[in-house]
């Protein structure tokens, strides 16, 4: 069989969510966008549901219905998009929660669907999504007396713990929503580990769930074995691949795996990374094919197989270094063409 494998730790991604639950005292969501981070927001949603997740997020209203539909009613399903034109029929049928975007969203929002639950997001810096203040001031009052299920904003440099803007953004937040009733939340995955004062009423972490960066002591989630399909022995002076961009020095043994930048094996870390043949790390060498990647494995003793690109020895955050990108990338690009298993569950 020629298929690569990937096997996704759904106890993994419990584990790694109690760990970030156990940070703080706040209530801890789960963000779930982008099909939980290229991992099955289905199998994913449901396993945080077991292990005590209430509240879930994703970027559109077409993932929540998704996501409704996987969860069954009872927990709160919010959109950071917020409401937009056309919503409105799946954002009542689904019972999802808008996190209000604009002033335009708040209208659009109390005038289709009057007195279905919303959030409110308020830009503190990032200028990506939310009101600014001036438009929040002008807001404020009326939007509060609906009662909004969550006042959230969002960090642009969390990952970096001695960033001026998280401080900034903090003290943004902390003049904007002064005084109000409303749950607030200003967290993702980095924020939660910058400690309590960025903590509020609940912590919205991603990519921390899935095993990446910035949650060091995250559990790896997701691994990735590809099959051998063919051993070689290549000369000094020949070459492997397109383009010939790589030609042996001295006698070498290359396999060819198979997978390749159709299944999200981005093209340009081919230079830089490695994959796992047991217990030796082996460098991909030429370049990396749609469907093949050709390894030198002449260190290794007894070639398994298949080989290793995510797992134990190798976390998504070393493979995005590779390909000069962050693990977030590497998650979501991961292919459909994979066969994959759920373990943990
Ligand atoms: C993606 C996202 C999150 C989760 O971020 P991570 O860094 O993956 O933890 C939280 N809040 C908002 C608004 C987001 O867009």
């Amino acid at each position: 069989m020629a298929q690569a494998q990937l096997t996704i730790d759904l106890g993994a991604i419990r584990a790694n969510w109690r760990a970030l639950a156990a940070m703080n005292a706040a209530e801890t969501a789960a963000v779930v966008k982008a099909d939980a981070y290229g991992l099955g927001a289905d199998r994913v949603s449901k396993a945080l549901a077991k292990a005590g997740a209430r509240t879930f997020f994703v970027a559109q209203a077409e993932e929540g219905v998704l996501v409704r539909e996987s969860l069954g009613d009872g927990p709160t399903i919010g959109i950071f998009g917020g409401h937009m034109e056309g919503d409105a029929p799946l954002i009542r049928d689904a019972n999802l929660t808008p996190m209000i975007n604009s002033i335009d969203q708040m209208l659009r929002h109390v005038e289709s669907l009057p007195g279905h639950p919303f959030g409110i997001q308020l830009d503190t810096g990032m200028n990506r999504l939310g009101m600014e203040a001036g438009e929040w001031a002008a807001l404020r009052e009326i939007a509060l007396s609906q009662n909004p299920f969550l006042v959230m904003s969002h960090l642009a440099c969390a990952d970096e713990p001695t960033h001026g803007m998280n401080e900034f953004q903090l003290q943004n937040f902390l003049q904007m929503t002064d005084g109000i009733k409303a749950q607030r939340s200003l967290s993702a995955t980095g924020g939660t580990l910058l400690g309590e004062h960025y903590h509020f009423d609940m912590t919205r972490p991603g990519i921390g769930l899935y095993g990446g960066l910035p949650f060091v002591d995250a559990q790896p989630v997701a691994s990735l074995s590809i099959p051998v399909i063919q051993v070689r022995e290549v000369n000094p002076g020949e070459s492997v691949g397109y383009g010939n961009s790589w030609v042996a020095r001295v006698p070498s043994r290359i396999a060819t795996i198979s997978a390749g930048y159709a299944d999200g094996i981005i093209r340009a870390m081919g230079p830089k990374a490695h994959v796992w043949a047991n217990e030796t790390r082996c460098k991909i060498v030429g370049r990396i094919s749609m469907d093949l990647i050709g390894v030198d494995v002449g260190p290794v003793k007894d070639l398994p197989d298949t080989v290793e690109l995510l797992g134990q020895h190798q976390s998504v955050d070393t493979v995005a270094d590779a390909a000069g990108t962050i693990g977030y990338e590497i998650l979501t690009s991961l292919g459909h063409r994979y066969a994959r298993t759920y373990v943990g569950g």
